[in-house]
Order: structure tokens, then sequence, then C-alpha cells
């Protein structure tokens, strides 16, 4: 065994949704890459008829980045083999039971698209394996040296960096680059790559998406919103989509940060922390945890612009209509090389694939509700409740977040000594 091809990738997804067809189809994406290429994904799930979660777990965005799609395949086939077996599932030191693995299949709808980016992976194996990009030759000008968007700058989360950063900002060089022999060539244009709209296709054709995970290597990280400038919970108008910020982003330590509520940031982090322990216990790896700025294994800060997971994440504070995705990017191996050998990356996957199924237990829903009450809040939502508090009202930077986080601010130091005083006897 070695790394999978970018034909085996194929077959392996068809394979797997013809060897379990009661809990897994697989799903057509509909944009054809430049080397004609056409991606599928595998849908994971029994499905209730009204699905209120869905989590997205995409790779291979970046083509050198060998192990991601295995990743992907190999978690796949464990969660599919245990729940038809009744068995659970044990990664070195880290397990899951019979039950945990049976609610997973059975109350979310998982997606896996591991490889997003066939051309370039094919490149990378056959050609020349530091390729990173996609292999899109339309801004190259014929010549060789030229070609490719990088798939992970060409999101639509300010995207045009030369207008949302800071100049000093450029300074890592991680941010993305109008050049097209730069290995962060960001594209035309937001979405003009076919590898970013079959992801944003996802998007759109299974709104229930609120978890999403892309994968990448290397460095040992497991990195969660945002990607452009240091988190604030303060001040809701230092946002992305506030133009009069321009030009300030992507600096630590000065005026700008971007904001996420206090709620969120904790969720996402102690999400991340879940995997991370599940990781660690797998065989004694230990994954940093961090908000993607500041990338721990790079040890400085990392700004990015137009990344996939400030723009899953991002969506619903452009359109509060929209789910709120939690969203991650997980650089998998701590030994810093795109190509462990495949004894090596067998082991990463047992790590990264235990990390995933802990992330996929957090995203869980609560409540296992029946579906005729998941219709039922669904006809409330938009029948009645979005009405009344229409998005642009309720949404993260609106009147209403202020009159509830005006409320949290009196409250709260009322109710948190009472708790203390509670917790103390
Ligand atoms: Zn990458």
């Amino acid at each position: 065994m070695t790394f999978l091809n970018v034909v085996e990738i194929e077959s392996a997804l068809s394979g797997l949704a013809s060897a379990y067809p009661s809990i897994s189809h697989l799903i057509t994406l509909p944009f054809f890459t430049v080397e004609g290429r056409q991606s599928h994904a595998l849908l994971i799930g029994t499905g209730n008829g009204c699905p209120q979660t869905g989590v997205l777990i995409i790779s291979g965005a970046h083509a050198r980045e060998w192990g991601g799609p295995d990743i992907c395949i190999n978690f796949a086939a464990d969660l599919l083999e245990a729940y038809s077996m009744g068995t659970g599932l044990v990664y070195g030191g880290t397990s899951y039971t019979a039950g945990q693995i049976k609610s997973i299949i059975e109350r979310l709808d998982l997606i896996v698209f591991p490889d997003i980016n066939p051309d370039g992976r094919n490149y990378s194996q056959n050609t020349y394996a530091m390729w990173r990009k996609n292999r899109n030759g339309a801004s190259s000008g014929g010549q060789a040296s030229k070609i490719g968007v990088d798939v992970n700058r060409n999101y639509d989360f300010l995207w045009d960096f030369n207008t949302a950063f800071a100049p000093g900002a450029q300074a890592g060089g991680t941010l993305a680059s109008t050049s097209p022999s730069s290995d962060l060539f960001h594209g035309t244009a937001p979405f003009s790559e076919t590898e970013t709209k079959n992801v944003r296709w996802l998007f759109e054709q299974y709104p229930q998406i609120n978890w999403f995970m892309d994968i990448h290597s290397y460095g040992g990280d497991i990195l969660h919103s945002w990607g452009d400038d240091s988190n604030q919970t303060t001040t809701p108008d230092k946002n992305f989509t506030n133009a009069a910020w321009n030009g300030q982003r992507g600096l630590p330590g000065d005026a700008y940060g971007e904001y996420i509520g206090a709620c969120d940031l904790a969720n996402v982090a102690s999400a991340g922390n879940d995997m991370g322990a599940a990781i660690a216990g797998v065989r004694g790896e230990t994954y940093a945890v961090a908000q993607a700025f500041f990338l721990p294994s790079w040890g400085s800060t990392y700004p990015t612009s137009g990344a996939s997971d400030d723009w899953a994440f991002s969506r619903y504070f452009a359109n509060p209509s929209l789910k709120k995705v939690r969203s991650y990017c997980v650089e998998f191996n701590r030994v810093k090389t795109f190509f462990p050998t495949w004894a090596d990356m067998q082991l990463i996957i047992l790590d990264v694939d235990a990390g995933l199924v802990r992330l996929c237990l957090r995203a869980l829903p609560a409540l296992s509700l029946p579906s005729w009450w998941c219709h039922l809040s669904r006809w409330w939502n938009e029948a009645i409740w979005h009405r009344v508090f229409p998005p642009e009202l309720w949404g993260p930077y609106g009147p209403w977040e202020r009159i509830r986080r005006a409320v949290e601010s009196i409250f709260i130091p009322i109710v948190r000594p009472i708790i203390r005083n509670f917790r103390g006897r």
C-alpha cells in the first residue's frame, strides 16, 4: 500500500457507496476540472427525512499534501464498516463505542469530499511532487511557470486582500498573491475555480451543514476561526464586512480584530480541544489548538485571505439566514514534511481519524428530535420568526445582538457570583 492516486480515490468512494447502499450514497459534483475530471463526495447517514445537522469534511486542496484524501477514505470506511458490524472503533488508546458510531450514522448527514483538487494531486504524484495549486492555465499566458491557482485562496472571504489587509500583513508571505507565478495566486475572481465552486455547491445543496473541516498538512495544528486577524469578542462593528477597516487587517496587537461572539469562540475552541485530546489519546501526538491567525507550528502570525474555513464560517455573518458553520482546518503530521513514509502515514491516519470521529460526536444535536418536530420548527422559522425578526435585525452585527449583549453584560455580573457561591457549597 501507499498513497491513493486520483483514480483509486474515486473507485474507493464508489466502492464504499455500493458496499453500503443503505447508509451512504455518492454525490456527483457538477463542475469538471480543467483537465476534465469529475469529482465525487460520499454522503454517509441513514437520513431521517428532515436532517438538522450536517458535517462536511474536505481535503486535497493543496496537491502536495498527500495524506489528506487517504485520511478521508479511511475515515469513511471505518465508520461504515463499524456501523454495519455493530461494533465500536479503536484507534490506539482512543476508542469509541458502537452506540457512539450508531449516533453519528443515524443522526448526522456526514459528507466526505476527499480530493477537491484531483488535477493538482495527479501532477504532484506523477510529475512534480511539490506542486501546490490546481492546473488552471488560463492566467499563464502559455508559460508553464505561471500555471495554477491556489484553491485555498480562492474562496469569497476578503478575497481582494490588497484592499482588505494592511500592507504590513503581506510581509510573512502567507496572505495571497495576484501573480500567476506565485504558489499563493488567488485566481481572477472569488470562486473562479471549479474546485472551490464544487465546495460552494455542496454548501448550497446541503444547507444543513453546520460543521466543516478542511484537512491540510503539515505541523500538527487544529485551527479554528478566524484566520484574517486576531479574534475579539467586544466590538461587532470591527468585522470583515465593514469597509471602514479596509487596509488595516492582518496585523496582531493593533486596533483591528475580527469579531466573534464569546460563546461561539468558546464553542469552537472547546470542540477543537476535544479533537486534540482524541488525537493525543491514540499514541501521544500533541496537536496545538489555536485560531488560524496564530498558526502555532508556523511560529508567528499567519494571516490568510480567501481560505475555506473562514469563508464557511463567514457565510452566516454575511447572511444570518444561513446556518452558522463551525469551521476548522487541521494541519496533520507534526513532522514537517508533505511526504511521510507510508508506514508513518498509516499512524497519522489513525491519529486524525480518531479526532474526526470526536468532532462528529461534538456535532451531534443535543436531542434526537422526531422528523415532524424538525418540519414544524422549519415552518415556524420561515413563516413566523424570520418575519418578526428578519435576519438583518437578529444577525450577528444587528441591533438584536446588541440588545442581547447589553442584557448579558447586566446579568452575568449578577448571576456569576450566585453560581460561584452555589458551587462552593
Ligand atoms: Zn494546505
